[in-house]
């Protein structure tokens, strides 16, 4: 098994008597006179340039369907709301805003990198250019037109959305790599290769997950194409309201409910298996989906068994913590973030920031206490779609 500390270890021998005409030791193929020499004395990169770059690569437009279906594009690659806006994402606005993480450089940077909610526009919320007006409509017109009945089709297209969601999103950072290995310019040599290690590491890191996604990526494709939905799972969380929650996001699992490891996530020799979590609202019941597809199987189906075998009134609060430590496109509704207990709040906001695992029972000081401060909609019904316990 490799993994990232053994190959980072057979690629970065910094050698102090580099040559002129050597391969730099940054790993980046160009000989060191075109790429590290001097670096010291270089203009270092501007603030806008990075604002710029990270705007270009988030709004980039591109129909993420099969090749074999690009034919239909219409051509227009629409904002596309990956939370349904009329349905969902006003049913839990507060002045036409819900809270979410800006996926901006800006942001982050004025919160040190650390995510942190603030308002953002019904209109703007949970939006992407990963589709066609076309294919938009054709894919996921039925989840906001129709009444949600857990079929195999519905949960596939949820499914299908979160996922190139994420895609759309990994393959903007992949983009970034450019720029994150020029951010060195105008430093000391130490910090050179503090940045370049750091970077490699990183790259590493995306390149094993893009060819993650787009292994997942072939599987929703086929599965489009044959419009074959069979092989879709799915646990279906049936609330009386409006989810206070809405998500559209996917993941690699890596430990199951009760902290048992699920897949090594290091390995880059391995497939990880993924799931997708959506919630939204159909105008009846509020609905939160995990779904996967056959392939992740093994992972998926242990991590929702972990899940189910905890007391009902357990499910959603979990559920609520998986979702604030694993997912970014998350919208949540003002006036309950408002009203949640100083715990709850600190508890969720520890969980973004990676402090603190799921596993851990929501509070050891009474778990009803925290199901009611947590302040969620009642589970109404459970529902497996494709497999069973
Ligand atoms: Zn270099
Ligand atoms: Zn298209």
């Amino acid at each position: 098994m490799r993994t990232f500390w053994q190959v980072i270890r057979r690629h970065f021998v910094v050698n102090s008597r580099i040559g002129r005409n050597d391969l730099c030791w940054c790993g980046s193929n160009k000989k060191y006179k075109k790429c590290h020499l001097n670096r010291d004395k270089q203009e270092p990169i501007k603030y806008w340039e990075i604002n710029q770059a990270f705007q270009k690569a988030n709004s980039r437009k591109e129909c993420l369907v099969p090749k074999s279906l690009s034919l239909q594009c219409s051509g227009n690659i629409i904002k596309a709301h990956t939370v349904p806006k009329t349905s969902s994402l006003r049913a839990i606005s507060q002045d036409g805003h819900v809270l979410g993480y800006k996926m901006t450089f800006e942001s982050m940077r004025k919160h040190s990198g650390t995510p942190t909610f603030e308002k953002i526009g019904v209109n703007q919320a949970s939006t992407f250019n990963g589709f066609c007006k076309y294919h938009d409509d054709v894919l996921f017109s039925s989840l906001e037109k129709e009444r949600f009945a857990a079929t195999k089709k519905q949960c596939f297209s949820l499914s299908y959305r979160a996922f190139a969601k994420e895609y759309y999103a990994k393959s903007a950072v992949l983009s970034l790599s450019p720029l994150r290995n020029d951010a060195d310019k105008g430093k000391t040599i130490q910090e050179q290769i503090d940045i370049q290690m750091n970077n490699y590491l990183f790259e590493l890191g995306t390149k094993a997950a893009m060819e993650d996604l787009e292994y997942h990526k072939a599987y929703f494709d086929a599965a489009l194409e044959a419009h074959d939905y069979d092989n879709t799972r799915a646990v279906v969380f049936i609330l009386d309201e409006p989810p206070p929650f809405m998500v559209c996001g996917s993941v690699n699992p890596d430990y199951d409910f009760n902290g048992a490891k699920l897949q090594e996530l290091m390995d880059l020799d391995k497939r990880s298996d993924c799931i997708s979590v959506t919630s939204y609202y159909d105008g009846c019941k509020g609905i939160v989906v995990l779904s996967w597809l056959e392939n992740s199987d093994v992972s998926c189906q242990s991590l929702m068994r972990s899940l189910l075998s905890k007391k009902k009134e357990l499910y959603l609060p979990f559920v609520v913590q998986y979702i604030f430590k694993y997912f970014e496109n998350v919208f949540i509704a003002p006036n309950w973030w408002e009203k949640l207990h100083t715990d709850s709040k600190n508890m969720l906001t520890a969980l973004t920031s990676d402090n603190v695992s799921t596993h851990d029972e929501p509070n050891s000081d009474g778990l009803l206490e925290v199901v009611a401060k947590y302040e969620l909609p009642k589970l109404a019904e459970v529902q497996l779609v494709g497999w069973s316990l």
